[in-house]
């Protein structure tokens, strides 16, 4: 069994690598996902993401282990499983970070990567429903578009702001970040529009050169010296191989990324070696660097049944609102329920935006996993470049065992003081009145005011905003995993092309990103294949 190219993943990166590839008919592309084919009526529906985000259901749904910083409490990580990876089960926020993120990725040994240099990947990959002008790329395979929800309560969240003095920010992904903002979403039609329905579903069964095996979980990669030959993968319970001739693509994640490298004998040698695998490639670096989103949320209960919530009133609403989204994808299912947002700056000095917010139309309690029978609103505010750097270890060379995560949240002093920051300028925008006309109660934060108690609330309640990067660092030196091209160092026919290569994190959501990676590592692929033909 031997193909072209193998990837590992068919996530937000993998099935763009696969779309990508296979367009030019003279390669073979196979493409291993461990999960299943990625597309339902629950995948499909917007707003029951409120079903997946909580359930195993699509979802790896792991724990970290304990974090110091957040009072020994294990965080959560959920992760898409299926085609479109967690662009199946994500909140569809469209969002590229700012220009100075790549621009720094450039500075930090990474030639090609500046904003300059990025742009045009954005703007190939999008087919914007509504946005126009240099900044939007139209006929791409990734669907963005404007809600489709109709919902009138995100404008009292507009008005708040106003009243608070924060700028409206009609298009975060134009030439100003900062603001205040509704959020574009990636759907099309009020549907979610996954990396897999834009740039491999329209393929797959049409292309006689793309391979798509779902349940084919890899374990190994297959190594003769350093050049990666082949795969090795569980389907069906069945051990299989399937050998590349030219190169193999990992892009599982950046949880399941370094762990694949680390149990083929690619990473730090005393923690291989600690668990009985020998070691192809000392890389200290593989598995570290893991950055993520410290993230804490408002919740207030409120009045008023355009907010999704449980209550008698409220399930008679959402039955309307089912009808009217089978009549025509519009009204409260169509909504990714993050349905506006904002980033702002936590001291006016900052050359970049360092905070984010999601304004939810629902009370978000644990991930979703606590509910409450009421209506409410939510409001996440989240530091954009924290300085914490956790990591990804193996937790046992058995390949079937979820790694250890650490995502380190508030290791650095600094990261908690800046979100006490975050904290204040978000409590000022939540407590305008707008918003104060049609609060209830607040959840979480009654009687919290000094900066001692907002620590002590934020280290009880903060989590993950679900943007896990940076476990196989693109750079030079001993401790990056891959160089600026994707290429692990010191091996062959080998490249890393996911989340899991930034170096460091960006300021926004991570899909698009993601995406735009794996647009880039094309190009790069696709060079090579013709300077050799
Ligand atoms: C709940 C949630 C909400 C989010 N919300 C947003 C948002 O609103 N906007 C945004 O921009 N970003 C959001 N993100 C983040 C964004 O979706 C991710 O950063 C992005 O999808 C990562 O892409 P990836 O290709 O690196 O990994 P993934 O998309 O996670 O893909 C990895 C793939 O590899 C597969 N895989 C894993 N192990 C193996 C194996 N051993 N063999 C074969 N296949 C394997 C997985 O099943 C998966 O399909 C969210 C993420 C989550 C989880």
């Amino acid at each position: 069994m031997e193909t072209d190219y193998i990837i590992i993943g068919g996530g937000s990166a993998g099935a763009v690598l696969a779309g990508r590839l296979s367009e030019d008919a003279a390669v073979s592309v196979a493409l291993l996902e461990a999960g299943g084919g990625g597309d339902d009526a629950l995948i499909r529906t917007p707003l029951a993401v409120a079903a997946i985000l909580p359930t195993k259901i699509h979802n790896y749904a792991y724990e970290t282990v304990p974090q110091p910083g957040l009072n020994g409490r294990r965080g959560y990580q959920p992760r898409g499983k299926g085609l479109g990876g967690s662009s199946a089960i994500n909140a569809m926020v469209y969002i590229r970070g700012h220009a100075s993120d790549y621009n720094h990725w450039a500075e930090l040994g990474n030639p090609g990567w500046s904003w300059n240099d990025m742009l045009p990947y954005f703007i190939r990959s999008e087919d914007n429903q509504s946005l126009n002008g240099p900044l939007h790329g139209k006929g791409g395979p990734l669907a963005v578009s404007d809600l489709q929800t109709d919902n009138p309560f995100i404008e009292t969240y507009f008005e708040a702001a106003r009243q608070t003095g924060f700028a409206f920010n009609p298009d975060f992904n134009g030439e100003e970040q900062e603001g205040v903002g509704p959020y574009q979403v990636t759907q099309k039609n009020g549907e979610r529009w996954s990396a897999a329905r834009g740039y491999l579903f329209p393929h797959m069964g049409r292309r006689p050169n793309l391979r798509v095996e779902t349940g084919a979980r890899a374990t190994r990669i297959l190594f003769e010296g350093a050049r990666a030959v082949g795969v090795e993968y569980v389907q069906r319970g069945r051990k299989l191989t399937l050998r590349a001739r030219r190169e193999i693509l990992l892009a599982a994640g950046s949880l399941v990324s370094p762990q694949l490298l680390m149990l083929s004998g690619v990473g730090p040698a005393e923690q291989l070696q600690r668990h009985g695998i020998d070691v192809l490639r000392d890389i200290p670096g593989v598995g570290r660097n893991l950055q993520d989103h410290p993230d804490f949320v408002f919740g207030f209960k409120a009045k008023s049944l355009d907010l999704v919530g449980f209550s008698p009133a409220g399930m008679a609403r959402m039955a309307g609102h089912g009808r009217r989204y089978l009549a025509s994808r519009r009204g409260m299912l169509a909504s990714n329920a993050a349905e506006a947002g904002a980033f702002l700056r936590s001291d006016p000095a900052l050359p970049a935006p360092d905070l984010q917010l999601h304004f939810v139309v629902a009370i978000l309690d644990n991930h979703a996993r606590t509910l409450h029978a009421a209506h409410g609103y939510s409001c996440h505010v989240c530091l954009l470049r924290p300085k914490s750097r956790g990591s990804v270890t193996l937790a046992s060379a058995d390949p079937a065992a979820a790694p250890l995560i650490d995502p380190a949240f508030f290791a650095e002093a600094d990261d908690l003081e800046a979100m006490v920051k975050g904290f204040k300028l978000t409590r000022k925008l939540l407590d305008a009145p707008a918003l104060r006309q049609v609060t209830r109660r607040d959840l979480f934060t009654a009687g919290v005011e000094s900066d001692d108690e907002i620590r002590a609330v934020l280290k009880a309640r903060s989590d993950t905003i679900y943007h896990p990067i940076g476990t196989c660092r693109m750079g030079p030196g001993r401790d990056a995993v891959v160089d600026a091209r994707l290429k692990v160092h010191g091996l062959e026919g080998l490249r890393v092309a996911d989340a899991s290569i930034m170096p460091t994190l960006i300021g926004g959501n991570t899909n698009a990103p993601t995406i735009a990676i794996a647009e880039k590592a094309v190009d790069m692929i696709r060079a090579e294949l013709n300077h050799d033909r």
